[in-house]
């Protein structure tokens, strides 16, 4: 089936006993077994059945079939936040004394979690500039390498296909964060990543109502990541979450097709703007990555960064002058959104760090939404005006 007909179709059947034609919410925490056989032959793993909400319910169960398909994977698994995801992914595959690397830069909170927690288990975490870096630097010990394929907030394109090789060579597990691109988008898995995982909380939902996390990938590996994150992180996604997060899903490739519209629309604005001094989207063909993207995936994503002379006064006044654009972190909602990255997301960062990753004090960054692009581009344009 083609990817469309998977978002709405995979993981949904009619509930047995009503009919009801969508998932049923099944809000309780434990599953009568009836019986003292049965419950013995489902802890044994004999029957099949649910047990306990922790470590899975019918719900969560029916998302994951879904999200499964779309990524091209044999399994997924819901969990409680993206950010449970990558803890969950990292701590079921590593183990003391091995090599983690990662790709520069990546989420905020991802980058924390290694740099600052991660470590204490012993494990030593390495980060590489580029792919090109990780490819001429890497170091053969590492044990797993994670990556973002356009990473926050400046829009660098990593090439996967080149890190994925390299994994190949020296028998690295490779994690891919598909955040900004989405199954509709990029399947990792085809090019052969190990895992790709999201947060759900993004594009995947697109409504802005949840916090979620989702990892899929094959057999063994969702297994051993499973285990970790529901019972003994104890992260499960909830069976409201999971209701909502189906429900995003199944129009998320209507939804991209309109970011990428309005996103496109509005970097080409921006580009022919002379207030902007530099715009930041892999969907311009002067930008770096376009070919990569171009080549590995069906389309740039909906986010849009862009530097202004000024610097912060001059990004305020953009960004308080905005009508249609809230303020706000998070990104992939239907409603446009935008930040200041160096004295928001980005402020715990030395000012260093910051600079080395691009994150000056006159980058803005946008969130496309779905609005129609000649309202957001009206907006951005009078906002431009002030200044
Ligand atoms: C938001 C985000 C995360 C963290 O996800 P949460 O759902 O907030 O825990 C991880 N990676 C990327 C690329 C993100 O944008």
């Amino acid at each position: 089936m083609k990817f469309r007909t998977l978002a709405i179709h995979a993981g949904q059947q009619p509930d047995p006993s009503t009919g009801a034609l969508n998932t049923p919410v099944y809000l309780t925490s434990t599953f009568s077994y009836g019986t003292a056989a049965e419950g013995q032959a489902r802890f044994a793993g004999q029957n099949p059945g649910y047990i306990y909400s922790r470590m899975g319910n019918p719900t969560s169960s029916a998302l994951e079939q879904k999200l499964a398909a779309m990524e091209g994977a044999d399994e997924a698994v819901v969990v409680a936040s993206g950010m449970a995801a990558i803890s969950s992914i990292v701590y079921a595959l590593t183990q003391q004394g091995d090599e983690v690397a990662f790709i520069d830069p990546v989420y905020g909170g991802t980058d924390a979690f290694l740099r600052n927690t991660l470590v204490r288990a012993g494990i030593k975490v390495t980060s590489y500039s580029s792919d090109d870096d990780f490819v001429a630097n890497h170091s053969a010990n590492t044990r797993l390498v994670l990556w973002e394929p356009i990473t926050n907030p400046t829009l660098k394109v990593i090439d996967s296909r080149k890190i994925v090789a390299v994994a190949r060579d020296i028998g690295a597990i490779t994690v891919c964060d598909n955040t900004f691109l989405t199954p509709y988008l990029f399947r990792p898995l085809e090019l052969g990543v190990d895992v790709v995982m999201h947060s759900g909380t993004k594009y995947l939902c697109g409504h802005g109502d949840i916090i979620a996390g989702v990892v899929a990938g094959n057999g063994p590996l969702i297994q051993r990541i499973r285990t970790i994150a529901l019972k003994h992180i104890g992260a499960p996604m909830g069976p409201q979450e999971a209701y909502l997060l189906q429900r995003g899903v199944k129009t998320l490739p209507l939804r991209m097709d309109a970011h990428l519209i309005a996103a496109q629309k509005v970097a080409e604005f921006l580009a022919a703007h002379p207030k902007v001094e530099k715009v930041f989207f892999p969907g311009l063909p002067e930008h770096p990555g376009h070919q990569v993207i171009k080549d590995t995936a069906g389309g740039f994503g909906g986010m849009v960064a862009l530097e202004l002379a000024g610097g912060f006064a001059a990004a305020a006044t953009l960004l308080d002058n905005l009508t249609l654009f809230a303020q706000a972190v998070s990104l992939g909602d239907l409603e446009s959104l935008a930040c200041h990255p160096a004295s928001t997301t980005h402020a715990a960062m030395t000012a260093a760090d910051r600079a080395k990753a691009g994150v000056t004090d006159k980058l803005v960054r946008l969130s496309i939404g779905v609005e129609d692009a000649d309202d957001l581009i009206a907006d951005l344009s009078q906002a431009l005006d002030l200044l």
